[in-house]
């Protein structure tokens, strides 16, 4: 994104999109292929949110928890989109993004992890998932470098990965050869409000800009925004994830597939890296990365596949999940005229992000949220009518 805002550029949009993360660029992608004029603000140059830490799991089947239905409808929904997503975003901007339909194996590594791990596998079952339970054998041929001992494991070979990083460095340049307006290092400070209805932000250049729909996209930080008055701010919190990138020495990584216990998840990309992760930490927006993160996370690493011990430590980060209150995003119109909420996005917003920007795009464009994401509604939690925190 380029830097600084040139002045001889335009102060006045149909959409403004406040957050480059993955959720954002897919608004704002989606809402000018509808020919509107966009402009997308982040105050970090490049985006630093937590879609530049994502392990970019696409995985409804092993992010399944019990009682979220609505939550799976809209993954397994995000997941079926991906195919044409990522194809359309490689073809225009000539970038990969790393997606790879590589599928998962969940191991239980001892009796009662086996345990609870049926127990999910029965709900897989229950709703038709493609899911299959494998004893260690089976499970050991499909990734021979598993420990030696552990109780089984289920195989779901629909689940996919992609990189995010990759992934945003293919919308920035498609949004850039569309002619929507990327501002790096600019900060929102100020919301622009003629009665009820948001008409634009100012920013920390003290430079106003106009919008006929401000698109709040800022991860983690949407539920502090406080340039926002306090009755529009939504209930999003900052949960924190430590994150740790390996790479073989022989440039192959030691699985094929998403590889995962109970208290971690092992993400190989085609170029031999692994990216392992992720611990989930109520913190405030602590993003610091610390020993005990790190030692948890290769320890785990470890106890699945051993060959993790010969890796090469290449990176570790942590980021900002965006919470909820019910772990289900927050898509649809904000508690002002022309606000538009498109964060909430928690552990699945690289999965969610196409899905929701072609929801945010059809809601500009029609005024309608589609079907697809009505449980996303923010009204479910009288937004619309004050703050439920
Ligand atoms: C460790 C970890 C692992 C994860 N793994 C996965 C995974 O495998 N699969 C998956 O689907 N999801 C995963 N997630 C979740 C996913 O990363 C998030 O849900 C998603 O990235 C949220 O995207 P976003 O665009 O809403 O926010 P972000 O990517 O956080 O972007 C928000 C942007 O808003 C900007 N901003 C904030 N305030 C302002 C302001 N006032 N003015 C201007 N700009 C502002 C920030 O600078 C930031 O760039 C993971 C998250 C973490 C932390």
């Amino acid at each position: 994104m380029p830097a600084e805002a040139n002045l001889s550029e335009r102060r006045s949009y149909d959409v403004m999109v406040v957050g480059a993360g993955a959720i954002g660029l897919c608004c704002a992608w989606r809402a000018s292929q509808r020919g509107a004029s966009v402009v997308v603000l982040d105050r970090a140059h490049p985006p630093a949110g937590a879609t530049r830490v994502a392990a970019g799991m696409l995985a409804p089947i092993g992010e399944l928890a019990f009682g979220e239905p609505d939550l799976l409808r809209m993954t397994l929904d995000a997941g079926e989109m991906y195919p044409g997503f990522v194809a359309e975003l490689e073809t225009a901007s000539e970038l990969g993004t790393g997606y790879v339909q590589c599928g998962a194996l969940h191991i239980a590594l001892d009796r009662d992890e086996a345990a609870e791990l049926r127990r999910v596998h029965d709900l897989q079952r229950a709703l038709g998932l493609g899911a299959e339970w494998l004893p260690p054998r089976r499970c050991r041929e499909l990734e021979p470098g598993l420990t030696p001992s552990f109780n089984g494991g289920v195989h779901a070979p629909a689940e996919a990965a992609v990189d995010p990083r990759r992934m945003t460095a293919a919308l920035l340049a498609v949004l850039a050869a569309e002619g929507v307006e990327l501002r790096g290092g600019v900060e929102v400070t100020e919301a622009l409000i003629d009665g009820e209805r948001i008409t634009g932000v100012r920013t920390n250049a003290d430079e106003e800009l106009a919008a006929g729909a401000v698109v709040l996209a800022s991860g983690a930080w949407s539920g502090s925004a406080s340039w926002l008055p306090e009755s529009a701010q939504p209930p999003v919190r900052p949960v924190k994830g430590q994150i740790l990138e390996l790479r073989a020495p022989d440039g192959q990584a030691p699985c094929e597939r998403i590889v995962a216990s109970e208290r971690v998840y092992l993400v190989p990309r085609p170029d031999g890296r692994l990216i392992a992760g992720a611990t989930t930490e109520e913190r405030g927006f602590d993003s610091t990365v610390t020993a005990g993160g790190v030692h948890e996370l290769l320890r785990e690493a470890y106890r699945l596949l051993p060959d993790v011990a010969e890796m090469e430590l290449l990176e570790s980060m942590a980021g900002l999940r965006p919470g909820t209150p019910d772990n289900l995003p927050l898509i649809g119109r904000g508690a002002l005229d022309g606000l538009i909420l498109a964060c909430g996005h928690y552990r699945n917003g690289i999965l969610l992000a196409p899905l929701s920007g072609e929801a945010v795009a059809e809601l500009l464009d029609h005024g309608e949220l589609p079907e697809s994401v009505a449980a996303a509604d923010p009204e479910r939690l009288s937004l619309t009518a004050g703050v439920a925190r």
